[in-house]
């Protein structure tokens, strides 16, 4: 079907051909005859990169354009959210505004009443939901990306519940991966059905065991024994491979040791600019062996590396430099990143308590990472049988089908959240009408019984009951508490506000970093790291140490909580360096941990620090703890000490920034105030665009000609800001 030819707003269709897109995909074409364009709700299964964005971004376009209104489109990540937002900023030449919306869950964010198209994370957009933002009842189109994720156990309740919430209230456009079970999650949504196992380039998927490479249909092909080989042909080949390992420390040895193969067959501008990319990361010991890696053409890539180094990997692979990624299976649930070979080197991950095989499902994403449009006529996926039976493998994950998805509505974490903010903001008065409520859910539609969930959140109901988040009055109506009420919007875990309650009178007898990042740590809604059994000691002999800091007692050996403890230790220390000015590069080689894992510790507990403080606002709270603890939550934003705090609360300056100011002289935002633009300029990491920034916070504005470099800058850097001001 052609563009052209769409029963669309032919604005709509200019923006497409101007894209280049002048004819739809067939799965496009099926999905846009759906009635999706009249306003029917719309469940559309097809394999990644064949189209559900376009699809998406049709139907709403077209549908703000004659209705106006809102739409909502949800992602699982935030690297998605933004990925999101670049591509329908196209749309903003109709005069459709697009924004996106991820962190601070505490809020109405009511600016977004001024946009069209809203992007959020499902987690934002439930908190949103919690707070009861004017703008959410203009909604008229929700579209849920990976819709699939309604089956994974720590999110997918969430999703869930939005959707839930959103049925009767808005048109429901759902994305999903291929699933075992499309018609029962249609039906529920009330939705048509398009299922589609076209792609836009033709997959070949094959099983290698021991050098023996066998496609689906049977041909063989013969490569040395190692699967590198596979990995090292597409390269000799002028392509490029996703080799999916599962975990961290593979991806890191894999690539590591594919990089000194691939090295030999670059061309000699290509080694160049590898060692420049690589010469450009910041010095950590995890960026070392990213950096030896990227000099021989290949990346690892995993939750560990910071955005930065994600996003610099992500790019070049794009570019073609580098030729080889090896990546945890985070990747394929991510960013679009396709490649012409995927080898998948493991299908089972260690689970906690053992070795488990890898969803279908999931493997079959990452095999639908194989191929780049334009670039490939056919992609090629290869599952890798190292110790399995490569019949097996190939029975189960290139003939086989996707799981079929569960709800996963049941989880006692999301559940206890979700049953609260029901009561709490979502005017549910009684238990009728909670259970009335659940009744809409996917839950309800699989099982077709409410009574094993009813049995849980009765329990739940008790719960909260018990801790003062809701009452009941005498006709059993449930009346939401402040202390509810709030935990709800904060978009806590009732048991991690329950925690913080109790803690609150010894926390206000001995206010303290560690103790209060013990706290913090041990709370469900904190990602606690794990005490390695050779730090075990180290950590017992550190609680000690702090004993009289804890609001906790110390378990016994034999509690169950002992090596949880030691975890939360562990990660209580990391968080009390950090706002001692550790360098970062050094908590990382301490501990044991990545980038990408201090970013999230840090993420985590600012957000809980902030809801501490909140809670304790209920209490009754004596103001010089409440000062305190305000404090610290800014050391701890900013990593820093206290008497960096002034500084810290300047546009632009962080710890690093705030400690050379210090170091050079300027304590005060008075000093600053006073000093000369070229004396700021002196200190490390302060350019131009910092003091302009700083001019503008103290309220002057900087002269128009004073760029870095030109003479009437010179001028301005002789002044001082408080010149300016006066
Ligand atoms: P999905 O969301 O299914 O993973 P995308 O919507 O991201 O896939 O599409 C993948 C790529 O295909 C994008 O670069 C998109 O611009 C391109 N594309 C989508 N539809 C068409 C089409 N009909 N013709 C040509 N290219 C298309």
């Amino acid at each position: 079907m052609r563009i052209e030819e769409l029963p669309v707003d032919e604005r709509v269709k200019r923006v497409i051909i101007e894209r280049g897109i002048e004819e739809l995909y067939p799965p496009q074409a099926k999905a846009l005859k759906s009635g999706v364009l009249d306003g029917k709700n719309l469940v559309l299964a097809i394999p990644t990169a064949s189209g559900k964005t376009l699809v998406s971004e049709i139907v709403m376009a077209n549908k703000l354009l004659r209705e106006g209104g809102k739409a909502v489109y949800l992602v699982p990540l935030k690297a998605l959210a933004e990925e999101k937002y670049r591509e329908f900023k196209a749309w903003e030449v109709l005069g459709l505004r697009v924004a996106a919306t991820t962190g601070d869950y505490d809020s109405t964010d009511e600016w977004l009443g001024r946009y069209d198209i809203i992007i959020a994370t499902s987690e934002k957009f439930d908190s949103l939901l919690r707070h009861g933002s004017n703008w959410i009842r203009d909604i008229k189109l929700v579209v849920a990306d990976e819709v699939h994720l309604i089956g994974s156990y720590d999110r997918g309740a969430t999703l869930e519940m939005i959707l839930s919430h959103m049925l009767d209230r808005a048109q429901i456009l759902a994305l999903s991966a291929t699933v075992g079970n499309a018609e029962e999650l249609a039906e529920w949504l009330n939705a048509e059905l398009v299922v589609s196992d076209w792609r836009p380039v033709e997959l070949k998927k094959g099983v290698f065991h021991l050098g023996e490479l066998v496609w689906e249909d049977g041909k063989r092909e013969r490569y040395p024994e190692n699967w590198e080989s596979l990995a090292i042909d597409a390269v000799k080949r002028g392509k490029q491979a996703l080799v999916f390992v599962n975990t961290r420390r593979s991806a890191e040895k894999e690539a590591v040791s594919l990089s000194s193969k691939v090295a030999r067959l670059l061309t000699k501008p290509e080694t160049r600019q590898l060692k420049e990319l690589a010469d450009s990361l910041e010095e950590n010991p995890t960026n070392e062996k990213l950096k030896k890696a990227i000099r021989g053409g290949v990346a690892f890539h995993h939750a560990g590396l910071s955005r930065t180094e994600r996003t610099m990997i992500e790019d070049a692979f794009r570019e073609g430099l580098i030729k080889v990624i090896t990546a945890t299976p985070t990747l394929s649930a991510g960013i679009n990143l396709p490649a012409f070979r995927v080898i998948i080197r493991d299908t089972k991950r260690y689970a906690g308590f053992g070795w488990t095989d890898i969803p279908v499902l999931e493997i079959q994403q990452m095999m639908g990472r194989a191929g780049r449009p334009k670039y490939d006529r056919v992609g090629e996926a290869i599952v890798v049988a190292r110790t399995e039976d490569p019949k097996k493998l190939m029975e189960k994950y290139i003939h086989g089908k996707p799981e079929k998805l569960f709800s996963m509505l049941a989880n006692e974490q999301a559940f206890r959240s979700q049953v609260l903010a029901l009561i709490t903001n979502f005017g549910v008065s009684n238990f009728r009408e909670l259970i009335g409520f659940l009744e809409k859910t996917f839950y309800f539609h699989q099982r077709k019984d409410t009574s094993s969930i009813e049995y849980k959140a009765k329990d739940i109901v008790y719960f909260l009951i018990e801790n003062e988040f809701v009452d009941m009055d005498m006709n059993d109506r449930f009346i939401a508490l402040p202390f509810g009420k709030r935990t709800s919007q904060l978009y806590i875990d009732p048991l991690t506000a329950k925690r913080f309650k109790d803690a609150f009178p010894k926390l206000e007898r001995n206010p303290n970093p560690f103790g209060i990042f013990q706290l913090i740590a041990s709370t469900p809604d904190m990602a606690t790291l794990n005490a390695r059994r050779r730090e075990m000691e180290d950590y017992l002999d550190l609680a000690y140490e702090f004993e009289e800091k804890l609001y906790t007692n110390i378990p016994y050996y034999e509690d169950y909580r002992f090596q949880t403890f030691l975890g939360e230790i562990k990660t209580a220390k990391i968080l009390l360096d950090w706002i001692n000015e550790v360098p970062e590069a050094r908590i990382y080689e301490t501990y044991s941990i990545d980038p990408g894992d201090l970013y999230r510790i840090l993420e985590l507990a600012d957000w809980l620090m902030y809801s501490l403080i909140e809670l304790y606002k209920l209490f009754e709270p004596e103001k010089d703890v409440l000062n305190y603890l305000r404090d610290l939550h800014l050391r701890l934003r900013h990593g820093v000490r206290e008497e960096l705090l002034e500084l810290v609360r300047l546009p632009n300056i962080g710890r690093k920034r705030a400690r050379a100011l210090y170091n050079a002289g300027f304590r005060t935002q008075e000093d600053i105030m006073r000093a000369k633009v070229r004396d700021l300029l002196e200190v490390e990491g302060i350019g131009m665009k910092v003091v302009e920034g700083l001019f503008r916070h103290f309220g002057v504005e900087m002269p128009k000609g004073a760029k870095k470099g030109s003479k009437k800058a010179e001028r301005v850097r002789k002044g001082t800001l408080d010149d300016f001001l006066k």
